[in-house]
């Protein structure tokens, strides 16, 4: 990244914030700047609160040993929840998609996190994302009946959801991916929550042709 300001008036701590900055999605040279010199003005406990969430977040946060979720312990909250249908395993690319379908409120089953899509263009193929896992999982619970592709609809989501479909063609599990209400390459993050609803609702069954 090109130094935001090489000006000597720049001290070298200072600097260092504004770059950690600009590392940030959506945060540019000068929201960067502005948030450094908010820093700079708040109370030095308020800071330290700040800091420490900060390290806390990397060094206290795990994967859920079945969802692959962000979790504070081993197995996550949402996985040992009884009132969830264990049933049903929605195919997330991000643990922000969860909170997403989540919050739309209809979708009462598990999740599974791959952590990123497949890119060749990247580098990144199906074994640097947690898939390995999620046979794992459905071998070892025979109770799991339907698998929902929820991958984001661009060409990387798409080009997991076909790769995960042909994995799984093999099994008795039904697998859908989520309806096209969703805006095509849109990302589900950012989708409203009327749209993932009627996207998870109309999910369209992607096996039932070619068994
Ligand atoms: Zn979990």
């Amino acid at each position: 990244m090109v130094p935001l300001n090489n000006s000597q008036f720049f001290l070298t701590s200072l600097n260092r914030l504004i770059e950690s900055f600009r590392r940030l999605p959506g945060v540019g040279p000068k929201t960067a700047q502005r948030l450094a010199f908010y820093i700079l003005k708040m109370q030095e406990e308020d800071v330290k609160e700040f800091s420490d969430s900060l390290t806390d977040l990397k060094s206290q946060i795990l994967y859920c040993d079945i969802c692959q979720n962000i979790s504070e312990k081993v197995t996550c909250e949402m996985c040992i929840d009884k009132t969830r249908d264990d049933s049903l395993i929605c195919v997330v690319e991000d643990p922000m998609d969860i909170y997403v379908l989540d919050k739309a409120g209809i979708y009462n089953g598990t999740f599974h996190v791959l952590h990123g899509s497949i890119s060749p263009s990247r580098g990144i193929g199906p074994e640097e994302l947690r898939i390995k896992q999620l046979i794992e999982r459905i071998e070892k619970n025979t109770n799991i009946k339907e698998i929902i592709i929820a991958t984001n609809l661009n060409l990387e989501g798409e080009a997991t959801g076909m790769y995960l479909q042909q994995i799984l063609s093999h099994t008795k599990i039904k697998i859908t991916r989520l309806a096209r209400g969703l805006p095509s390459g849109s990302d589900i993050e950012y989708a409203d929550q009327t749209t993932i609803s009627h996207a998870l609702n109309s999910r369209v069954d992607i096996n039932e042709n070619i068994k």
